[in-house]
C-alpha cells in the first residue's frame, strides 16, 4: 500500500479548450501550482491521467487531490474518481457564476477583465483548499 506524501496536494484540472470555464479553470489551477502554493501543490495532466498507466493512477492515493473543472461534466472529477479514486475536494468554476451572477465568461482565449475576475476567485477557492487539506493533515499527525 502506497502513503500519502506529506505537505503535498495534488490538484487536477479539466483540459476544457472549448468552453471559457475551461479556460478558467486551468489558468486557475495554473496560478496555484506555479505562484501561491509552488511548494505544496503537484499536478499531473489530465489526459496522460486518463491514458496512464499504474504510476499516473496512483495519484490521488499518493496525494489528497483536488479536482477543477470548468463545467458539471466535471471530466477532472469524473476521471480521477474513475480511474485513481475518490479526489479529497472537488471545485467547479460554475458554482462561482452561479454565486456572481453578474461576471459572464465570453472568450477562451485573452481573458476579459471579469474573466480575470473569475480566475481570481477560483484561485481563491483552490488555494483554501489545499490549506485546509494541509491543515487537516498537520492536525492528524501526517
Ligand atoms: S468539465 Fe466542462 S469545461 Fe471542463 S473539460 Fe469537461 S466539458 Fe470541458
Amino acid at each position: 500500500m502506497m502513503a500519502i506524501v506529506k505537505n503535498k496536494v495534488g490538484i487536477v484540472s479539466c483540459s476544457g479548450e472549448e468552453l471559457p470555464e475551461g479556460t478558467v479553470s486551468r489558468i486557475a489551477t495554473r496560478l496555484v501550482l506555479e505562484k501561491l502554493r509552488p511548494d505544496e501543490t503537484v499536478t499531473i495532466c489530465l489526459p496522460l491521467f486518463l491514458a496512464g498507466g499504474e504510476d499516473e493512477r496512483s495519484f490521488t492515493r499518493v496525494y489528497p487531490t483536488i479536482t477543477v473543472d470548468g463545467c458539471e461534466k466535471q471530466c477532472a472529477k469524473v476521471g480521477t474518481s474513475k480511474y485513481s479514486g475518490k479526489p479529497a475536494a472537488t471545485l467547479l468554476v460554475t458554482d462561482i457564476l452561479k454565486k456572481h451572477p453578474e461576471l459572464e465568461l465570453a472568450s477562451r482565449d485573452e481573458l476579459t477583465p471579469e474573466e480575470t475576475i473569475v480566475v481570481d476567485l477560483m484561485v481563491e477557492e483552490i488555494v483554501k483548499k489545499v490549506d485546509e487539506i494541509l491543515y487537516q493533515q498537520k492536525r492528524m499527525g501526517n
